[in-house]
């Protein structure tokens, strides 16, 4: 990911609408970036590595000169066995991004004319998977620490644990505990060993579950209660992720998805200051392509519901 050409492609990509509709007016415009964004070349064999191949079926196979396998212009990525064309797919992506609070599956729907829920749902949880940072730099310098509890009404409250650096990113993560193990897991894989960090002060903030990292803790006093908050970076995050979450998505979400949608909210906020939405979609389509494919039994079962957590519990 982000190799040169990626770079090309993405300073490149249309910033406007307008520009959307010229530069991908048809599916072989679409095939053309699509097949640039993933070799950068001629047409790599996905059994035998060789790059000598034919196209067949309009340029939807392309047969190896030496083994006579069949590869797809989309096997291996997100968009493997789709039937359907790239062109809708792209435009797809275009309006998930262009949304700055994101779409849900009933506006996907509507907006492409799907004829069921289901399939705008399942292309909506395949293109929220391409919307989220693959290789991830740790949060630094300084890094406010806290959780929250989202959900509710019929379902039970989900823990999230959130971390945001002062002024930058933030990260979240859907916590099955606050235990100094957790949090432990949580600030070693998201936050820099040397960040300075700063919590409320809960007792499982220590210095065993912050790895000793220097550790400042804020606790509000009545004054800072009433005029401001010592943790203001941190607070008004998570009052974001809750008016998203319900504003969006109305609050429907099931807790085994709840990181996925995390991972969204968290991709469009670290990304709000780049300049034109088409840099955002540009990024998201170098996900579409070197990310693996995914079925719908595993979307539907998504176990990403604490999934670094897994590794450590
Ligand atoms: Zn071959």
């Amino acid at each position: 990911m982000c190799e040169a050409h990626h770079d090309e492609l993405w300073l490149a990509f249309p910033k406007t609408i307008i520009e959307f509709e010229e530069r991908f007016p048809d599916e072989a415009a679409c095939r053309e970036y699509w097949m640039k964004l993933r070799w950068n070349g001629p047409v790599v064999c996905d059994s035998c590595g060789h790059d000598r191949t034919w196209a067949l079926k309009g340029g939807k196979l392309f047969e190896c000169a030496r083994c006579h396998y069949k590869t797809s212009l989309t096997s291996g990525t997100l968009l493997a066995r789709t039937r359907k064309p790239l062109r809708l797919w792209f435009r797809a992506m275009w309006e998930i991004c262009v949304h700055q609070n994101g779409i849900s599956a009933k506006d996907l729907q509507r907006i492409m004319g799907f004829g069921s829920y289901k399939t705008a749902w399942s292309w909506l949880h395949k293109l929220r998977r391409a919307c989220r940072g693959e290789k991830r730099a740790m949060l630094a310098t300084i890094v406010e620490l806290d959780e929250a509890f989202v959900g509710g009404k019929g379902s039970e409250k989900s823990m999230v644990f959130v971390a945001i650096e002062v002024g930058g990113r933030v990260r979240m993560v859907h916590a099955p505990n606050n235990t100094e193990a957790s949090i432990k897991a949580f600030a070693d894989k998201e936050i820099e060993p040397d960040a300075h960090t700063k919590t409320d002060g809960l007792a499982s903030y220590n210095e065993r579950s912050l790895s000793e990292r220097p550790h400042e803790v804020s606790v509000q006093t009545k004054a800072e209660k009433r005029t401001g908050d010592a943790l203001q970076n941190i607070h008004w995050a998570i009052s974001y992720l809750k008016r998203w979450l319900l504003g969006t998505h109305h609050g429907a979400i099931a807790p085994k998805h709840l990181q996925s949608y995390l991972d969204e909210f968290c991709f469009r906020r670290n990304r709000r200051k780049t300049k034109g939405v088409g840099r955002i979609v540009a990024r998201c389509m170098e996900n579409l392509v070197s990310q693996p494919p995914i079925t719908m039994r595993q979307i539907i079962n998504d176990t990403e519901k604490c999934r670094f957590f897994q590794i450590t519990a």
